[in-house]
């Protein structure tokens, strides 16, 4: 049992102002696996009046402090890799291979990436007679979702740090286990009192509490659609800059010339990772309309393929988060149902064998409609729709019509079409061919948000632009 019962505020571990615990359910066992303690307003305010004391002496520190800071939490983050896969898997029920793998790489990329960009990051430049300066915000309110809680966490707040801001982290309450291991990774690194605080808690007390804050000058939030919304609203009389990354329905388009089975596959494959619980997944699978069949036979077996059951063994997919989330999933599959889909993998209930525990059958429906709401509605499980497609201009419109503009997906085999498909995609990000890059800035359009995160431009998030008018250049030696 686990008992994280502190909050880290001003460089310590503090107990809350009040006494509230809250349980965290294990999803794969529906059991208890520990208590974590729940911070209120009053524990909101000293951490943002600690960040704020820090911010004078942190904002100040050089190109050169910030590097050996993040340095030392990289030394740190390293020693506790194994911990906070552990930590991922018990929380959110990620298996074992996924969570020690790429849920802790990409935390430990996040900080490469932000120690390479740090080395050579712009923070002022000269025009004319007019410096312009990149200056640090202030105080960062970081609120992150458990779906990837690691690359949430270090995604934020590694480009606030290394741009010299002073943050309070609020973690989602059911991934609290890995947060709070990396406050103690931050503690451990010797980051300085006050520059990094972190608040365990419910998001409409400490969320709410720290997107109202008068000191607080910026509200990163990654989330749902609804608590983006909410916590911009919130964040408006304080005029705070509000930086959301939100949910998606993104497209994978497969194009005609690729090989369809083995693509269509893939996609399949990668809807599942996670427990389909990825803001970016590629949840329309557009396939031309003339290959549905062959489309279906290969996302079938893609599916029955997909292993799952506990976490802690080799299986490819363990629960989902929550119960919660496991009864708004089931909505989905029979709204799925209901509205005509053609179910061809997966369906209502648990797979069989699996009596206990919020696990999904990986799920496919094929032969769905763009109108229909399973292809309109983030489900945020693993579920992936069908869609076929007569021809590229119908492709495109497709994957554009949606009120989401987070990610995209174009495979196929002239490299020259899957660039011009991708380029008329209204999103914020495109992978084409399975393209990744730690320096690609990520973050969406539409009701996916306004944030960019990842690389260079993550550190735009967190600085002020400032002109300084007559800094005249020092004349050439
Ligand atoms: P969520 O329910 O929106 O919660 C996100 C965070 O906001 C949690 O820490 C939550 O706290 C907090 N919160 C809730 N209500 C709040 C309020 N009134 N004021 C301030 N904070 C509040 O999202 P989730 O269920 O954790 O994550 C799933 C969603 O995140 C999906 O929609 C997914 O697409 C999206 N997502 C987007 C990206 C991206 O980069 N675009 C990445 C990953 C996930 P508690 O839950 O602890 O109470
Ligand atoms: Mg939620």
């Amino acid at each position: 049992m686990r008992e994280y019962l502190k909050l880290y505020i001003d460089g310590q571990w503090v107990s809350p102002s009040d006494s509230k615990t809250a349980e965290v359910i294990n999803p794969a066992t529906e059991e208890v696996s520990g208590r974590i303690a729940l911070g209120n307003v009053a524990d909101v305010d000293r951490a943002v009046k600690a960040a704020s004391r820090a911010f004078d002496s942190w904002s100040q520190t050089s190109r050169k402090q910030r590097i050996e800071l993040l340095e030392s939490i990289q030394a740190e983050y390293a020693k506790r890799k194994a911990d906070i896969g552990a930590a991922i898997t018990e929380e959110m029920g990620a298996p074992t291979g996924l969570a020690q793998g790429f849920h802790v790489d990409l935390g430990a990329g996040h900080l490469a990436t932000a120690i390479e960009i740090l080395k050579e990051f712009k923070f002022e430049e000269q025009r004319g007679a007019t410096l312009i300066s990149k200056d640090p915000i202030g105080v960062c309110a970081l609120i992150t979702p458990w779906n990837w809680p690691m690359n949430q966490v270090t995604v934020k707040v590694f480009p606030a740090l290394a741009t010299g801001n002073t943050m309070v982290l609020k973690p989602p309450q059911l991934a609290s286990y890995s947060a709070q291991i990396f406050a103690e990774v931050m503690h451990a690194a010797g980051v300085p009192k006050g520059v990094f605080n972190m608040i365990h808690g419910s998001g409409s007390v400490v969320g709410a509490a720290l997107s109202t804050h008068p000191q607080v000058d910026l509200v990163s939030i990654t989330g749902s659609e609804t608590v983006g919304i909410e916590i911009a609203k919130s964040a408006a009389n304080t005029v705070k800059r509000v930086c959301q990354e939100l949910g998606g329905k993104s497209a994978f388009i497969v194009l005609d010339d690729a090989k369809l089975a083995e693509n269509v596959a893939g996609a399949t494959g990668g809807m599942m990772v996670n427990s389909g619980q990825t803001c970016s997944a590629g949840s329309r699978l557009l396939v031309p309309k003339a290959r549905m069949a062959e489309a279906i036979e290969a996302a079938r077996a893609a599916a029955a393929a997909v292993t799952v059951g506990d976490p802690n063994t080799a299986v490819a997919m363990g629960p989902v988060v929550s119960k919660g989330q496991y009864n708004e999933i089931q909505k989905y599959i029979q709204i799925g149902i209901d509205e005509g889909a053609q179910l061809i993998a997966g369906g209502i209930g648990r797979p069989d064998g699996l009596s206990k525990g919020w696990f999904v059958k990986p799920t496919v429906f094929a032969n769905v409609r763009n109108d229909m709401r399973v292809a309109r509605e983030e489900i945020f499980g693993p579920v992936l729709v069908i869609i076929g497609y007569d021809n590229i201009d119908d492709a495109v419109a497709i994957a554009n019509d949606s009120d989401f503009g987070l990610a995209g997906y174009v495979n196929g085999a002239d490299a020259k079409a899957c660039n011009a498909v991708a380029k008329r995609l209204r999103t914020g990000w495109v992978s084409i061919n399975g393209g990744f890059d730690f320096n690609a800035p990520f973050g969406g359009i539409k009701k996916s948000g306004n944030g960019r995160e990842w690389g260079e431009f993550g550190f735009h998030e967190y600085v002020e632009i400032k002109s300084l008018l007559g800094f005249a250049p020092a004349p050439a030696a």
